[in-house]
C-alpha cells in the first residue's frame, strides 16, 4: 500500500535550487483516499503508544502533524520559522550546507515530562528535525518518535538522531 502512496509523490527537478529533486507531496495530499490512508497508516502506529502531544514542523509538517493529532485525539503544537509565533519563544539555530537556519517554539508549548511525537513530511539530511529534538529535550519533553511521511534514505538523516526513534511511511 505504501507503494501506491509513493507513486503519488511527485519529483520536481532543480527546485528550489539546481541539483535538488524536490519531493512534492501536494499530489498525494489532494487525493482524498491517499491522504486518508497515509494518515491512517501513520496514526495506527501510535494508537497504543503513550503520546501526550503531536508537534508539527513548518510548513508541511503542520498538515501531517495536525491530521495525526486529530486521529490520536491529542493536541498539536507548532515549530515555526523566526518571527511567526506571537508569544515568548525558545529558538534553535542549526547549520545548513550554506549558512544556517533558525526555528522557534512557544516557551509554554511543552510541559516537562510530556511525551512528544514529532511530525514532518520529508526526512532529508536530518538537520531540521535534530534541531527540533534538541528544543523539545531542552524544554524537558520526551521525544517518543519522529514520524515522517517520507524519507530520503540515501541522505542518511537518521545518523543525526542516534538516540531517538525514527519512522517513515515511504522510503526513497
Ligand atoms: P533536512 O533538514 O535536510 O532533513 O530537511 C528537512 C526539511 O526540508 C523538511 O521540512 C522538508 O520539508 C524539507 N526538504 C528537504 N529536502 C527536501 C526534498 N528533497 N524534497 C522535499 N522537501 C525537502
Amino acid at each position: 500500500m505504501p507503494d501506491e502512496l509513493k507513486a503519488k509523490i511527485r519529483d520536481i527537478q532543480d527546485f528550489p535550487k539546481p541539483g535538488i529533486a524536490f519531493k512534492d507531496i501536494t499530489t498525494l495530499l489532494r487525493d482524498a483516499s491517499c491522504f486518508n490512508r497515509a494518515v491512517d497508516l501513520l496514526g495506527h502506529r501510535y494508537l497504543e503508544k503513550p503520546i501526550d502531544v503531536v508537534l508539527g514542523i513548518e510548513a508541511r509538517g503542520f498538515i501531517i502533524g495536525a491530521a495525526l493529532a486529530y486521529k490520536l485525539n491529542r493536541g498539536v503544537i507548532l515549530v515555526r520559522k523566526p518571527g511567526k509565533l506571537p508569544y515568548k519563544t525558545h529558538s534553535a539555530t542549526y547549520q545548513l550546507e550554506y549558512g544556517s537556519d533558525t526555528l522557534e517554539i512557544h516557551q509554554d508549548a511543552i510541559e516537562p515530562g510530556q511525551r512528544v511525537l514529532i511530525a514532518d513530511d520529508v526526512l532529508a539530511t536530518g538537520g531540521t528535525v535534530r534541531a527540533v529534538v534538541d528544543l523539545v529535550q531542552q524544554m524537558g519533553g520526551e521525544v517518543v518518535e519522529c514520524a515522517f511521511l517520507s524519507e530520503l534514505s540515501f541522505l542518511n538523516g537518521r545518523a543525526k538522531l542516534p538516540s531517538v526513534p525514527v519512522y517513515s511511511l515511504i522510503q526513497f
